[in-house]
């Protein structure tokens, strides 16, 4: 099962691939991911994130590959991130097949709020919001006790560049796939519940 996960930046598609990666036991595949972990390429990565830029699909698109090449995905993924641009999902049709679409909609107030209050950990990558999910000792990671910072990328020009971008390209790409629409505004485990229900319809 290859499973994509649409949606805004702050949707909360990180966290419900995380969710659906344990349950279904597939990996998680974040191409946010992937290049902020890349060290071969670090500077040239940093140049386009830090300013909510996309990195040019020459790159991208052979990070992926790679990482779609081993074992663990052999079984299926959830790819999350990609693709952003309608040239990346015909570049993704060469690549491999995708069995499912689901788009986790949400406001763009919305995007706004939750993006500027997130926190990150940049060990394990796990997410926290000031407002609505706060680590339990300030600053810290409750999964593996490293300090959280705030992505250079949520900013307030990156984060209008970022949503800019998102609404752009997206509708080619929905154009693209048959999708399957959720809304990000319920609880995340009712989010988690309909996702499910839509993967097994
Ligand atoms: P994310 O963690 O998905 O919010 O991605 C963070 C940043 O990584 C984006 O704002 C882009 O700069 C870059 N990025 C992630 N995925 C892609 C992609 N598919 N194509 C180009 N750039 C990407």
């Amino acid at each position: 099962m290859n499973l994509l996960l649409i949606g805004i930046q702050g949707s909360g598609k990180g966290t419900q691939a995380k969710m659906l990666s344990e349950k279904l036991k597939i990996p998680h595949i974040s191409t946010g991911d992937l290049l902020r972990s890349n060290k071969e390429f670090k500077e040239e990565i940093a140049l386009y994130i830090n300013k909510g830029l996309l990195v040019p699909n020459e790159l991208i698109i052979k990070l992926l590959k790679s990482r779609i090449s081993l074992p663990d995905a052999q079984e299926g993924f959830i790819l999350d991130g990609f693709p952003r641009t309608i040239e990346q999902a015909k570049a993704l049709d060469k690549i491999t097949k995708i069995n499912k679409v689901i788009e986790i909609f949400i406001s763009d107030e919305e995007a706004i709020k939750r993006i500027s209050s997130r926190l990150s950990c940049q060990k394990c990558g796990a997410v926290y919001n000031t407002l609505t999910n706060p680590p339990k000792t300030p600053g810290v990671c409750a999964l593996c006790l490293s300090p959280l910072y705030q992505r250079p990328d949520d900013n307030p020009e990156a984060i209008k560049k970022r949503l800019k971008i998102y609404h752009q390209e997206t509708p080619l790409i929905l154009a693209h796939y048959p999708s399957i629409k959720i809304s990000g505004q319920q609880p995340i485990e009712k989010v988690f519940e309909d996702i499910l229900s839509a993967i097994e319809a």
